[in-house]
């Protein structure tokens, strides 16, 4: 891609000579101008109407889209403090990690292209939040701190969204579980999870027809129709179909394949 833009740069910049030093130049429907990213697909607004209205802002500027939460969820969990209205009893989790959804919660701010492409190299995910779910809670990768995947005592703490508190408030690590009180979130199906920090969405295990992708890279990511694209191929991500360990699935455990943008 790179040299690709560079002899872009180059082409388009020997057109503007030549049209500029001759004015009877009749290369006037050079489409091309338009049209220099091969692989930019614009990312389908219709995605954005399942992020929770009540904590979620998106808002559309030229290019970019911005994803703008409060960090707090629309569904139940024991993590809120127990006078909520979202409070239960744990149904998953047999240990909390400490403190409230409501005295923890930070908002995130995050910036994408609304074309994002692919980079030509993955770049790692780090701690914190790397993406951001359709509820408005951040999405974590596979680690807990660093150097400390996810293991049996931390997977003991995930309420059944496969979230738990942490110091900057609450936050998805791994699938949710299939319970009855989960109403909302992707469990083994084709339900949008949210946007990763480069910009490309993230969807739960199935396409849109009830299968299982087949032709997904190391990231969960692949071309292909989504339930919002209208039958237009978009790079996306899936949760992928793969144990992490045990039964846990993780939500992203790969590189970011585009270029991430700083979540703030
Ligand atoms: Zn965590
Ligand atoms: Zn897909």
């Amino acid at each position: 891609m790179k040299s690709l833009k560079f002899m872009h740069l180059l082409l388009f910049g020997a057109i503007t000579f030549i049209t500029s030093c001759s004015s009877d130049s009749e290369n006037t429907d050079d489409t091309d101008d338009t049209d220099d990213s091969s692989d930019a697909v614009s990312t389908p607004l219709s995605a954005f109407d399942e992020f929770n209205p009540d904590g979620v802002t998106v808002s559309f500027d030229g290019d970019e889209i911005t994803i703008e939460s409060n960090g707090i969820p629309n569904h139940t969990s024991p993590y809120w403090e127990v006078d909520n209205p979202l409070y239960i009893d744990p149904v998953v989790a047999t240990r909390l990690t400490p403190g409230f959804m409501e005295e923890r919660a930070r908002s995130y701010s995050l910036t994408v292209s609304s074309a994002p492409e692919l980079a030509n190299s993955g770049t790692a995910t780090g701690l914190g939040a790397i993406g951001i779910a359709v509820t408005g809670a951040p999405i974590f990768n596979d680690q807990e701190g660093n150097n400390q995947p996810i293991e049996e005592q931390i997977v003991e703490t995930f309420d059944y969204a496969g979230a738990h508190n942490g110091p900057s408030g609450y936050h998805y690590h791994i699938e949710s579980s299939d319970v009855p009180e989960n109403t909302i979130l992707s469990f083994d199906d084709e339900k949008l999870v949210g946007i990763m920090a480069d910009g490309f969405l993230l969807y739960g295990r199935k396409e849109a027809d009830g299968s299982y992708p087949t032709d997904l890279d190391e990231s969960g990511g692949h071309f292909g129709v989504t339930p919002h694209s209208d039958g237009v191929e978009v790079y996306h991500y899936h949760i992928i179909n793969e144990f992490y360990f045990g039964s846990v699935i993780a939500l992203f455990a790969g590189e970011l394949q585009g270029t991430p943008n700083t979540i703030m």
